[in-house]
């Protein structure tokens, strides 16, 4: 479950990370300083964030090489460049574990990011529905075959199409439709969200909008809502207004990959079209992935180079051992574990005192409204930061302080998980937030109002908290025998 500690495994990874970091410092020294570092940095302070994670030293070990060296543009078997073979295994072996491991008809493990995944998706499902028929209404197979004037025509309906996302501010991700984005820029969007009474989706009013809106796509998934979505509630809805049912499981996928999503809650049986990242709760290299039912293969399969650079053959690899690791029966583990972790954070503060969006969570996320400590989240995001504890603002559903300042804290296990720590250490790290933002005020403006940024936090209690979270994490090394500061 968490990482191993002391072991051949381990001294050969120190003995990996100083050698690369020797052969670097001999020519830009100030490179593996920051490299170091970070490592520093990462060990000594309560990793929160709900996005990120650590990846085991054999994910990170495989993508110092050579296979960054090489251009493989096009798919396995079937590339637009010679001398090929070794990134067709690496990317065949890490498409047949994602297949495997989530259950699905086809896995596309180019994409250099979640952002790439999603667009990756989203023309997918652009050249299935609407570039296809318009290939066949004219009896051409490519586009370059088209006429002058049906070229037109279809560039007019592939910009013309909806989306239909869940809010921002309810949890949704920028990717699904909004405007500071490309897809908001692409598609006409509408917005889901959540009951007010409960937090939770609100299915019916989602329907109602899908049924007078008539998306193209439906997006589920998100970045910030803490609890679990009904994909099968979702692609019913989705079937009923013909629209694409589109999951992106980038927060989640290792809950998924650890079966503590099953049934209604694993969007893979249910969606035609599922993106992810790699690096969040999955535990692998920053990457993304697409997984889709087999009508949609040959159109994802175009992801490069209709709007990816050449793949990342590197990054494929470390995709492949990720998801072998993911394989494993520990990785189930883990996944509860974070789960278990994630509820007892949340019991924690609400026995504190805290307010928390939904009342709890059922994955790897809380949602903490810092409203009732007098803060905004800029400011309690900074006051964690200065004591060791390190989060991330975000808005609550109809946030009164908008997206940059916003109301919440939002906190995750899955890093700590990996590192280690239980519930019981979870129950202290609540108390360690209670208490930092118990004593954060804010700061009062040069006029005389109270700030949205600046905040005030006694000295002391700041360095005792910092200590406190120092010792928490003093069990539970991170990278166990690597050695380099
Ligand atoms: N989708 C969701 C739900 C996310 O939360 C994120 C990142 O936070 C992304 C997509 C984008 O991932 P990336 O940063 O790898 O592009």
């Amino acid at each position: 479950m968490a990482q191993q500690p002391h072991t051949a495994a381990s001294a050969a990874a120190d003995t990996a990370f100083r050698s690369a970091l020797d052969v670097v410092a001999g020519v830009e020294p100030r490179i593996a300083a920051a490299i170091g570092q970070e490592l520093a940095d990462q060990r000594g302070s309560l990793k929160l964030i709900a996005s990120e994670n650590y990846a085991s030293p054999a994910v990170l070990l495989t993508m110092g090489n050579w296979l960054s060296d090489k251009y493989a543009e096009g798919t396995v078997g079937r590339r637009f460049y010679a001398g090929c073979r070794n990134v067709d295994t690496v990317e065949g072996i890490a498409a047949e574990h994602a297949r495997e491991l989530f259950g699905a008809d086809h896995a596309y493990v180019q994409p250099h990011s979640g952002i790439d995944a999603n667009l990756t998706a989203f023309w997918a499902v652009l050249s299935q529905r609407i570039e296809s028929p318009a290939l066949e209404r004219a009896a051409v197979r490519n586009v370059n075959d088209l006429t002058e004037e049906d070229w037109a025509r279809l560039r007019q309906e592939l910009g013309n199409q909806r989306m239909l996302g869940m809010s921002l501010d309810t949890g949704g991700h920028l990717t699904h439709g909004f405007r500071p984005n490309i897809s908001g820029k692409m598609f006409e969007q509408r917005s889901y969200g959540t009951d007010p009474a409960t937090g939770l989706i609100d299915y019916d009013a989602l329907r109602e909008t899908a049924r007078e809106f008539r998306p193209l796509i439906i997006v589920a998934g998100y970045s910030a809502y803490p609890r679990l979505v009904d994909f099968r509630r979702m692609r019913e809805i989705a079937d009923e207004v013909g629209a694409t049912l589109m999951v992106d499981m980038a927060h989640f996928a290792g809950l998924v990959a650890g079966k503590v999503l099953t049934g209604d809650h694993d969007p893979v049986p249910h969606a035609h079209i599922v993106t992810t990242t790699t690096h969040k709760s999955l535990r692998g290299p920053r990457g993304g992935m697409v997984l889709c039912q087999s009508e949609l293969a040959e159109h994802v399969d175009r992801g490069c180079p209709l709007v990816l650079g050449g793949p990342l053959s590197h990054v494929m690899a470390a995709k492949a051992v990720a998801l072998a690791e993911a394989r494993r029966p520990e990785f189930q583990a883990y996944a509860r574990a974070v789960v278990a972790n994630a509820r007892a954070l949340a019991e924690g503060l609400l026995r504190r005192g805290g307010k928390l969006v939904t009342g709890g969570t059922d994955n790897h996320l809380v949602l903490a409204d810092v409203s009732g400590y007098g803060l905004t989240g800029r400011q309690a995001e900074a006051a964690l930061l200065d004591s060791g504890i390190v989060t991330n603002r975000n808005s609550v559903p109809q946030d009164p302080n908008g997206a940059w300042y916003t109301s919440g804290v939002r906190l995750g296990t899955p890093a700590l998980t990996t590192r280690g720590l239980g519930t019981a250490e979870m129950d202290e790290i609540a108390d360690l937030i209670h208490t930092v933002l118990r004593a954060t005020a804010p700061a009062t403006t040069a006029k005389g109002s109270p700030s949205k940024a600046a905040y005030t936090l006694d000295a002391a209690l700041r360095d005792a908290t910092a200590k406190r979270a120092a010792d928490l994490l003093a069990p539970y090394p991170l990278y166990p025998g690597v050695d380099l500061v």
